[in-house]
């Protein structure tokens, strides 16, 4: 129950939040309409808790951080509304690097709204944006940290891909495989796996499987040559690892090993992605990974994936686990689909 002091009778001026805004990005341009910073906003409408002495980044601000009652009086909400839109927890510490999408902030500057910092680009697989079918830009979270006023969002850099036709099929191909993966994980009742419903936190240990593999100095041929597609991230750092303990609100707990920079994440979800996806018969173009996956994930780890997962994703791997049909594991169609542009090779 609330105690009368921490109830605010609500702010005059409450500039509306944007369809899936994070909370921090809006408490800061509600900051901004009363010239303070977020820190003296949440002090002056009692709305952050006595514990957080030391200031919390805008874009972690959660529930732990936050008296929510007299903060959503304040601004004319209800609590769940505005619990809701808290940011996600990441366990350890975030990844090094998120992403924005440049053109969503930009369609915004151009018809005069604000650019709003989403809460999805908050998540470590959240690579891509659906609307433009772009990969979202990286930023330090260090440089988030920094960020004080919403015009700092609004002036993170862009940076404008010249991709050639060949390029342009192979990335579109990626961004199509890391977006399917992103629903796969972050909204498990809606999407399933082609292999079959699968538990969340069983999808996440064959991903960290599949991701470990990725990494290894065993695809390195196949992978880490990848890596120069975007710009380079500091040299001791090209290739960490982390794994990620997410807790989005909606739907558990996921620990997801993940690469620490964006650009790794997106190359490598998303060919993860292209090949998931498809079946077995339709990866000709990916036939390298195939090999990989047969010849370098331990039976032992097979064994512990459903037969279904197993079948779809390891289909030429010597180890036993069910009987699989003859030849094409394809059963909704005689007809072979177009191949995936050679996205691996
Ligand atoms: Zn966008």
């Amino acid at each position: 129950m609330s105690l009368p002091w921490q109830r605010h009778p609500g702010l005059p001026v409450v500039p509306p939040a944007v369809v899936g805004e994070l909370l921090g990005s809006w408490l800061l341009r509600v900051a901004q309409v009363y010239g303070m910073g977020l820190r003296e906003l949440l002090v002056r409408l009692a709305a952050l808790r006595p514990a957080n002495r030391v200031s919390v980044p805008w874009y972690k601000l959660h529930q732990g951080h936050l008296a929510i009652d007299p903060l959503a009086s304040a601004l004319h909400r209800t609590a769940e509304s505005v619990a809701t839109m808290s940011a996600p927890l990441c366990d350890r510490r975030w990844p090094a690097e998120l992403g924005y999408c440049g053109q969503c902030l930009d369609e915004a500057a151009s018809v005069g709204a604000p650019s709003p910092w989403l809460r999805r680009w908050l998540h470590p697989l959240a690579l891509a944006c659906e609307k433009h079918r772009t990969w979202l830009e990286p930023v330090t979270t260090k440089h988030l940290r920094e960020i004080r006023r919403v015009s700092d969002i609004a002036g993170l850099p862009r940076k404008t891909a010249h991709w050639s036709a060949l390029q342009r099929r192979r990335e579109s191909a990626l961004i199509a495989g890391a977006l399917w993966l992103e629903t796969l994980v972050t909204d498990p009742q809606e999407h399933h796996p082609p292999w079959g419903k699968t538990d969340v936190g069983q999808l996440a240990k064959i991903l960290s499987s599949l991701i470990h593999l990725m990494m290894s100095p065993a695809a390195a041929d196949m992978v880490r040559h990848q890596l120069g597609r975007g710009s380079l991230p500091d040299r001791r750092q090209r290739w960490a690892c982390q794994t990620f303990r997410v807790d989005d609100g909606l739907n558990g707990i996921v620990s997801l090993a993940a690469p620490d920079h964006l650009r790794h994440r997106q190359f490598v979800f998303g060919l993860l992605g292209c090949y998931l996806r498809f079946a077995p018969a339709d990866r000709a173009p990916l036939k390298k990974f195939t090999s990989l996956i047969a010849t370098e994930i331990p039976i032992w780890q097979l064994a512990r994936w459903s037969p279904g997962a197993a079948r779809w994703i390891a289909p030429t791997s010597n180890s036993s686990f069910g009987p699989r049909p003859k030849s094409s594991l394809r059963t909704n169609s005689a007809r072979p689909r177009k191949p995936t542009p050679p996205v691996g090779s």
